[in-house]
């Protein structure tokens, strides 16, 4: 088991720890202050074994992207914990921590030019899809340790809820690839929201840090309830015109988002289909009478929704819209929504086995009303 003690004066420096096996083998320097973690096997010998037997050479370079900030510094309590899980596996560790918008694509982006073999992503579903915009189409796996507000991504993949857990379950479990979905120039994993959508993803990013998942979602709901307005949407989905007018469509690849809100409870997030949920525009309090049907997902036989399945989807209007991606607001007038079947490889993931592509090509996309 791992032990830690304080390092001497002269190495000391703020959240500094050592943690080590037995003395003089393998230990682990921790500053806090300090991006990088490194490794050091310092004798041949442990528990009777050489190196090579105890630990084998190291083979897999692990990038670890954490965003201190995901889930109001959830991700930031955690990482000792993930850190000394990740110690028990045969792998150089390199860790950085993301400062700022769009850093861990950046950090992605190099990560792929200097061969790291996994990419395990300690964030919530926007720190994804920051690296996944990073990645491209580059197939080097990715770990998921989901320690955001929503994680609804790494819901989609049967991740467990615990860092350690799921650390130990990415570093042992088998990779499987999922579908990567793309809006206009942006990839993302789970979900976009428009309309509505868009403004309680605002909301939720700017004025609700202070509670997480659902009810953050739902602080967020109520607040836009009183600044929403109507908005003309024309939504195509494989041909499908349909133009109305908006209260939110939303168009996921994974069954749940906002923390949890089965909104497409039958995507499947490697069936290279996307999940459209399309509502006509409700008044305050039919919005209020429909929302507790969202959690279990029955909201889908009201009269003014419309499920569909699809690969090709466009969303327009006169207007300009928000919308979220993956938690992150954008406003556009134009969207074109593309799918990559299986096109992410993810390491750990609990998914359907099934194959997307022939699914998708047995039976073609058709709108339904629910
Ligand atoms: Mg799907």
């Amino acid at each position: 088991m791992w032990k830690s003690f304080t390092p001497p004066g002269w190495l000391w420096q703020p959240g500094c720890r050592i943690y080590f096996r037995q003395p003089g083998c393998l230990f682990l320097l921790v500053f806090s202050g300090v991006e990088y973690y490194h490794i050091y096997i310092s004798n041949e010998a442990e528990h009777g074994k050489t190196v090579e037997e105890g630990y084998g050479v190291i083979q897999v370079k692990v990038k670890v992207i954490l965003n201190p900030v995901a889930g109001r510094g959830r991700a930031l309590k955690a990482k000792p914990q993930i850190l000394k899980a990740l110690l028990a596996y045969n792998a150089e560790l390199h860790l950085e921590e993301t400062k700022g918008d769009y850093h861990a694509t950046e950090i992605a982006r190099q990560a792929v030019r200097a061969g790291f073999d996994l990419i395990v992503v300690a964030g919530g579903d926007g720190t994804i899809n920051q690296v996944v915009n990073g990645l491209g189409e580059e197939r080097i796996p990715i770990g998921i340790i989901g320690c955001g507000t929503g994680n609804d991504f790494a819901r989609a993949l049967g991740m467990p809820a615990d860092p350690v857990a799921a650390v130990h379950r990415v570093m042992t479990g088998e990779t499987q690839l999922v579908d990567l979905c793309r809006v206009n120039q942006r990839y993302f994993v789970s979900s976009v929201g428009i309309g509505f959508d868009g403004e309680v993803a605002f909301h939720a990013n700017r004025g609700f840090r202070w509670v997480r998942g659902k009810t953050a979602y739902l602080c967020s709901i109520f607040k836009t309830l009183f600044s929403y307005r109507a908005q003309r949407i024309k939504l195509t989905v494989d041909g499908l015109v349909m133009e109305f007018n908006s209260l939110l469509v939303a168009v996921t690849n994974s069954p749940t988002y906002g923390g949890g809100y089965k909104i497409n409870p039958e995507a499947l997030i490697n069936d290279g289909l996307f999940d459209v949920c399309a509502v006509q525009y409700m008044s305050r309090p039919e919005i209020i009478a429909c929302l507790p049907l969202l959690l279990p997902g029955w909201h889908r036989s009201l009269k003014k929704v419309r499920m569909a399945k699809g690969r090709s989807i466009t969303v327009e209007s006169a207007e300009p819209f928000y919308y979220q991606l993956d938690g992150e607001v954008l406003t556009d007038k134009s969207l074109r929504f593309t799918m990559l079947p299986r096109a992410l490889a993810v390491k750990g993931a609990r998914v359907e086995p099934l194959s997307g592509l022939e699914v998708a090509e047995e039976k073609p996309a058709r709108a339904k009303e629910a």
